[in-house]
Formats: C-alpha cells, sequence, structure tokens
C-alpha cells in the first residue's frame, strides 16, 4: 500500500491516485475558465492538488465533495474558504443545479465511477455552464468517439446528446503517486442549449441500454420483440437500413429512434 509522506495512505477502493504535477493541474484548472463571480464544484479533490489552483483563481463560491473522511479533514483544515462536502459524489444531488444555480465542475475522477458520474451529471445538472474532467484514457475515447468505430457506445451517444465533449490532453501515470496502471486524459465538456437536449431522456436511456449490450446484433434483431409499423416507418423515412449495428446510428439518430420505438 501506499503511504502518503503525511500518513495518508492511498485507498485504491476510492481510485485515489493523487495528481503530482502542478503543470497539469494548472491546465486542468485553466480549462474551467473560472470568472470570479462563478460556482465552482470539485469532485474527490483528495490531497488538494486541483483545489489549491482553483482556489487560487477565487471563484465565487467553491464547493468540494470528497468521501473519504481523513481527506476530508485535510481539505477543511488547509482551505478554509472551500466548502467541504463529505459525500459519495454519486449520491450528490446534481439535478438541484439548475439554471437557477449554474456551476462549473471539475475533477480528477475516481476511475470507477467515472463514467457513471458523467452519465449522471450532464443529463441532470442543467445548470452545469461547462466540466472538466479527468478520466482513464479509454474512456476519454470513449465519450469522444464518432459513430462507425470499436469506441463508440452508448455512453458516447447518451453524452453527445447533452454536451459537445472534447479531448484535451493525455496525461500518463508517471505523474500521479501511486501510479495507476493506464494512461489518463482529460476531457472538456460544453452543454447544448437546452433546446437541443432530449425531450424524454428516460426513452433515450432505455434504448442505448437495449441496444450497446448487443452491440454486435443488427438493430432489427436486438429489437424484434418491440418492433411495430412506427419504427419501421422511421427507418424508411431516414433511408436507413434496420440490419444496421447499433454503432451506425449518430447520437442524434438514435435519440430519435428512442421516441418512436
Ligand atoms: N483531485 C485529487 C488529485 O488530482 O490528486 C485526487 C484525485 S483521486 C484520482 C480521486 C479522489 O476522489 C480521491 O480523493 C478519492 O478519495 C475521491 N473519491 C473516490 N470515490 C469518491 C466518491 N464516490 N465520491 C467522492 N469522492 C470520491
Amino acid at each position: 500500500m501506499h503511504r502518503e509522506p503525511d500518513g495518508h495512505r492511498a485507498k485504491k477502493s476510492l481510485g485515489q491516485n493523487f495528481l503530482q504535477d502542478d503543470n497539469i493541474c494548472r491546465k486542468i484548472v485553466d480549462a474551467l475558465d473560472i470568472g470570479p463571480a462563478d460556482r465552482i464544484i470539485e469532485i474527490g479533490p483528495g490531497q488538494g492538488a486541483l483545489t489549491r489552483f482553483i482556489a487560487d483563481a477565487a471563484p465565487g463560491r467553491f464547493t468540494a465533495v470528497e468521501k473519504d473522511d481523513s481527506l476530508a479533514d485535510l481539505l477543511e483544515a488547509g482551505f478554509p474558504s472551500v466548502e467541504v462536502v463529505r459525500q459519495d459524489a454519486l449520491k450528490y444531488p446534481w439535478a438541484e443545479l439548475t439554471e437557477a444555480q449554474p456551476c462549473k465542475i471539475v475533477g480528477n475522477l475516481p476511475y470507477n465511477i467515472g463514467s457513471k458520474l458523467i452519465w449522471d451529471i450532464v443529463s441532470t445538472a442543467t445548470g452545469m455552464e461547462r466540466a472538466v474532467f479527468m478520466v482513464q484514457h479509454e474512456v476519454a475515447l470513449r465519450l469522444t468517439a464518432a459513430p462507425g468505430g470499436k469506441a463508440y457506445g452508448g455512453l458516447t451517444a447518451w453524452v453527445k446528446n447533452f454536451c459537445a465533449p472534447r479531448y484535451l490532453f493525455k496525461v500518463p501515470p508517471t505523474v500521479f503517486r501511486p501510479r495507476p496502471k493506464v494512461d489518463s486524459a482529460v476531457v472538456l465538456f460544453i452543454p447544448l442549449p437546452p433546446d437541443s437536449r432530449p425531450e424524454h431522456p428516460e426513452k433515450l436511456s432505455r434504448l442505448l441500454k437495449l441496444l450497446f449490450q448487443q452491440r454486435r446484433k443488427q438493430i432489427s434483431t436486438i429489437l424484434r420483440k418491440e418492433w411495430s409499423a412506427g419504427t419501421e416507418q422511421w427507418f424508411a423515412d431516414q433511408g436507413l437500413d434496420p440490419r444496421l449495428r447499433p454503432e451506425n446510428l449518430s447520437p442524434e439518430q438514435l435519440r430519435a429512434l428512442s421516441v418512436v420505438f
């Protein structure tokens, strides 16, 4: 087990790989483009690698959500102006961050919950003005993939119905302590305008789960039990062959299909 100089033992179960490189921390925080009135939420501040640069940028209000109590103690002592929330970020009330509560969200995310957190945040925190997340490199490729390839999946199509994700840069294992086994990457998320977001997210979520659990099959085979005249007509109107694989449909097409099938 890795032990830090202050005695903190890095917990693998909480995805604790602490950033040691100030330039990378600065680049992540710069991508958030913090203005003096901005409300910032940091997920998993850990030992404060990013927290320090965010606090220096002097946002209007700064909340840090940390599950590990011993790290939360250190943060409260080191950053008295930051509101430290001791909570599982998966249970944080993201849906309460509406347009009336605009915010920017940042985090070097614990790898085991990165995809799930991003799924929830982009679809429920409607007041999110932008977000910058570090995730496993492979997840960054999935988040930003174009249709047609292996990296493109339910997560890609979901996120792109709410945001424009942009791959910013790759981060090697050498800049963390302890070192993870894989590369990481930083992704920027800019939300789509409110009227471009799905009206029926629950339908889209259901369809994506159905399709991408069996992504090697043809769409008509996967949806056979629920195939309707409306579905048939939709494919005809789009000039699309229902024998396509799920990965061949764009995020917009998947959204449209989720409403008619
Ligand atoms: N931001 C720090 C850095 O870059 O060095 C720490 C990043 S570390 C990859 C992930 C952090 O998220 C750890 O501090 C860990 O304790 C915290 N964490 C893990 N699971 C969490 C959860 N479910 N909710 C909130 N924080 C969590």
